[in-house]
């Protein structure tokens, strides 16, 4: 077996505590060697204050993730391209889509591998929903994703920033998971947007999607929620109904759970060790390959609600 490789975390926050730090202590395939944060460290930890004194210092070090809010993610991002190292992006992976097409183009450009992440299509049911849809005639798809900010961000006023998508935050991965498993295209038809009166991004959402075989597909995102978290896709077919539950750990098919994984299904990725876990092995099979991984999807949803969304303001949010 060989040696692990070097990467730097960028932006020791919540989620690289949380899931980025823990999942590359179990990799084979990855050593945190770095991180490069303004006021955080990891013990033990070669520590940089930034990006550009990382990229400095450790020319060794030849691939960072990058795990900082989106509204600071594209110069970092390109700025590790320019050095020649391979770039891994948390969701979203930008805050517009112009930038992450520039950084796949410059990523193409200099045979680097960039990964955009969507860490919930490596839920347990996500490939089993995706080969079951595959012979389906979908009549209905209803997501409904629903949870408490205070509960899943506290404290984090990026969200409320411009570029910090609000709702759109965890309703993304809705849309990540909705992108994987529907088998045709799908395009945005109407968006009604909730605004706190002294916030600048959603609070919620209503999403329509047209399908041009003529199922109605639909989404509603609501960051209110108190007690029961909903993450939710439920989907009518001619042939039968399904329900993808828990964020997309669960699937049940006319009310039987499923095994998880469908025979057949990616059966290289090792879901059950959590879904960094296998954002880090996709990672790792990209540089093996020199291959990227740069799906827009589900930015591209959300960008195009923001363009045809209508704005209702509601009462005003505070922590
Ligand atoms: P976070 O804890 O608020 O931010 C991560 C770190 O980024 C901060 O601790 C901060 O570290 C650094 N940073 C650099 N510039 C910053 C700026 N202008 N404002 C705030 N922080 C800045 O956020 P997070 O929850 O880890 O989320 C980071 C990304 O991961 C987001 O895109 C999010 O959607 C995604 N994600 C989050 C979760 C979750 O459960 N939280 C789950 C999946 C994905 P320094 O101050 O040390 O520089």
């Amino acid at each position: 077996m060989s040696a692990p490789t070097p990467v730097a975390l960028v932006g020791v926050g919540k989620i690289a505590r949380d899931q980025h730090i823990p999942a590359l202590a179990a990799s084979p395939d990855f050593e945190l060697a770095a991180t490069a944060s303004r006021n955080a460290s990891v013990e033990g930890v070669d520590a940089y204050r930034d990006v550009t004194s990382l990229l400095a210092a450790r020319p060794d070090i030849p691939c960072l993730s990058l795990c900082t809010p989106p509204q600071v993610r594209y110069g970092d991002a390109r700025r590790a391209l320019e050095a020649g190292r391979h770039v891994m992006l948390e969701k979203p992976p930008g805050a517009t889509i112009s930038e992450v097409e520039d950084l796949i183009e410059l990523a193409k450009s200099r045979s680097l591998s960039l990964y955009l992440t969507w860490h919930s299509r490596q839920n347990q049911a996500v490939a089993a929903a995706r080969s079951w849809l595959s012979d389906k005639t979908i009549q209905s798809v209803s997501i409904t994703w629903k949870e408490d900010v205070r509960r899943w961000h506290p404290g984090q006023e990026w969200v409320w920033r411009p570029g910090g998508l609000g709702v759109f935050d965890p309703g993304i991965n809705a849309l990540s998971i909705l992108t994987e498993i529907y088998p045709g295209p799908l395009r945005l038809s109407g968006a009604k947007l909730v605004f706190p009166s002294n916030r600048q991004t959603p609070i919620a959402a209503s999403l329509s999607f047209q399908d041009l075989k003529g199922a109605a597909v639909s989404a509603e995102f609501d960051w209110r929620q108190e007690g029961r978290q909903t993450w939710e896709i439920r989907i009518a077919a001619v042939e039968g109904d399904a329900v993808l539950g828990d964020g997309g750990s669960t699937l049940t098919v006319d009310g039987a759970p499923t095994a998880p994984i469908a025979p057949g299904a990616a059966p290289d990725l090792d879901f059950l060790q959590g879904e960094y876990h296998a954002l880090y092995a996709q990672f790792a099979r990209l540089l093996a390959a020199g291959a990227s991984d740069t799906d827009l999807a589900p930015l591209r949803h959300v960008a195009d609600a923001f363009l045809l969304g209508e704005r209702i303001v509601t009462a005003p949010f505070d922590w």
